[in-house]
Parts: C-alpha cells; sequence; structure tokens
C-alpha cells in the first residue's frame, strides 16, 4: 500500500517537475523556427511543446503573425500600375 502511494506520489510529483520541454527553451527556439534556420529537431521539440502549452501556442501565432507582416513589408511589391491609375481616378473625381 505503501508502495502504491509512493508511486502515485512520483507521479503527480514527476509529472510537475519533469515537464519535457521547458518554455524558456521553447522561446528561444521560437525565432530560430520562424526564421526558417532551426534543424529539424529543433522544429520538433517546438511543435511538440506547443501542442501541450497553450501561453506557448499563443506566442508563437503571435510572433508568426508579427513576422509575416514584417515579411511582406520588407518585400514592397510594385504597385500594378492600372491600380496606381484607379487611384489617381478615384483621388480625380473627388477633387
Ligand atoms: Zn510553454
Amino acid at each position: 500500500m505503501i508502495d502504491f502511494i509512493k508511486e502515485v506520489v512520483n507521479k503527480l510529483v514527476g509529472k510537475k517537475t519533469e515537464q519535457r520541454y521547458c518554455c524558456k527553451d521553447c522561446l528561444c527556439r521560437l525565432n530560430t523556427v520562424l526564421d526558417g534556420e532551426a534543424t529539424k529537431e529543433e522544429m520538433l521539440y517546438l511543435q511538440e511543446h506547443i501542442d501541450q502549452c497553450s501561453p506557448c501556442y499563443d506566442h508563437y501565432n503571435i510572433e508568426k503573425a508579427v513576422k509575416e507582416v514584417i515579411k511582406h513589408k520588407l518585400e514592397q511589391r510594385p504597385v500594378p500600375a492600372n491600380l496606381i491609375e484607379s487611384i489617381r481616378g478615384n483621388i480625380n473625381k473627388n477633387c
């Protein structure tokens, strides 16, 4: 009986302290993964962690969204000429 209790306690304590993936490690890898510079292991590590940890999952999605916005801004795709024309047309109409 005592052994059984010990086992249960160990399981409970183990679960608390064991935490296979640490949030700090996860967040450290987050940028590496989002920059596409992570190894396969690092990507797996992050993926597995955010599957179980909702704060990190949220953080991941926010960072991802921010990076995507920055990326689009940096790309600065040339604006199609017809779009410029139509904007100009609209401006002229309003004047
Ligand atoms: Zn976490």
